[in-house]
């Protein structure tokens, strides 16, 4: 198996060894977890800055010919859906919107594999003008990052001024024909007090809100545990003005933990990655916008297909290389570790 080792070395890094494998087509791994959520990243750029997520100055660009092509990654996820049982496709970035051949790249994911759930997750600036032709070419899902209505804040979080856009993006996603619109928060100190005014908008345009904890994946590598908004932390916050009662998962795999809100039917989520760790139902498989496999938001150990498939090899062999890579993929994310690191790759250059 080629690799390409992109991060310090740690001790949750594993053996390549796929010796003990058992011969199925899905992407199983050690722990006996199977990979059907294919995540694509398409692109390291971005129009915003997320603090949390991407430095000032935005990511080092990938050369042109290092990012698969629109035909490389209508190839790939096909293999993917064709061969190793992927169930749903979600394309993010960077920001996806940022390249000009998503439509392309959907409509010939839809035409290989009719009826695929097709997700786009995105920051929805400049969706207004693209939302119609995305569920055109077969993209069947949205969710929206947006982490405040405040306009100061989203400027001082996204070190850019563009909350109309988001706004503007959220309501023509709607007006498409996109229902069950998600949309996720990442939250900050600061902006922790405006989670209860952000869940009552979403509720007002039938939006269905998911916070998330911040994950020590930014760029500027400024996380730290003391910072973040806990799970706990933000119920106590939303049950001033909301009443939560917590219901089942409908999907255990579905890392968001639900509540409904003042009785139902809408509801809220949280994912809890740091409090509350779900790796152990963890169904994700990566791909980045250069074409690697990354096993694991956290592992920096990387399966590159890119080189594969240029150099001539079958989609059984990229399919035999995406099993491999998965095979070995970690336990959990370590970051209760006292050795832990984060990974150098920064949310932004994965795709979360
Ligand atoms: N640009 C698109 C967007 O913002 O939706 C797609 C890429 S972005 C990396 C995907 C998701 O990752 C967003 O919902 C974002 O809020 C989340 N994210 C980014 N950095 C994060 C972090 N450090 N911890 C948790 N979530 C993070
Ligand atoms: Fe861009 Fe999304 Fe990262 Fe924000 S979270 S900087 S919008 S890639």
């Amino acid at each position: 198996m080629t690799t390409v080792d992109v991060g310090m070395p740690s001790v949750r890094d594993r053996t390549d060894d796929v010796s003990d494998r058992p011969e199925v087509p899905e992407l199983v791994d050690r722990f006996g977890r199977i990979a059907r959520d294919l995540r694509v990243s398409l692109t390291e750029k971005c129009s915003l800055r997320c603090t949390y997520c991407m430095p000032a100055e935005g990511l080092p660009e990938i050369p042109r010919e290092k990012l698969l092509t629109t035909s490389e990654i209508v190839r790939l996820v096909g293999i993917a859906t064709e061969h190793l049982g992927v169930h749903e496709v979600r394309f993010t970035g960077g920001e996806p919107l940022m390249r000009r051949d998503l439509e392309d790249i959907i409509a010939g994911c839809a035409r290989q594999t009719p009826g695929l759930p097709m997700a786009l997750t995105t920051n929805a600036v400049g969706l207004a003008h693209r939302a119609g032709k995305l569920a055109d070419a077969g993209l069947t899902r949205v969710n929206i990052s947006l982490d405040t209505l405040d306009r100061d804040h989203f400027a001082r979080l996204t070190r850019r001024d563009r909350l109309d856009s988001v706004l503007a993006g959220i309501r023509a996603a709607s007006s498409a024909g996109f229902t069950r619109i998600k949309v996720n928060a990442v939250l900050m100190p600061e902006t922790l007090a405006g989670a209860p005014d952000l869940l009552a908008w979403c509720l007002d345009e039938g939006a269905e809100l998911r916070f998330i904890e911040q994950m020590p994946l930014d760029a500027d590598h400024t996380w730290a545990r003391s910072q973040m908004v806990p799970a706990e932390a933000l119920l106590e916050v939303l049950g001033r003005r909301f009443s939560l009662t917590e219901t089942e998962r409908e999907d255990p795999s579905a890392p968001a933990e639900r509540w409904l809100v003042d009785g139902g039917p809408a509801s809220v989520g949280i994912i809890a990655s740091v409090t509350r760790s779900f790796c152990a139902d963890c169904d994700r498989t990566r791909l980045t916008a250069e074409g690697t496999v990354r096993s694991c938001l956290f592992s920096d150990r990387e399966t590159d297909l890119r080189a594969a498939l240029r150099g001539g090899a079958s989609d059984d062999e990229l399919a035999a290389l995406w099993r491999g890579a998965m095979w070995n993929k970690w336990a959990g994310h370590g970051m209760d570790a006292a050795d832990f690191a984060p990974p150098q790759r920064s949310m932004g250059a994965i795709g979360g």
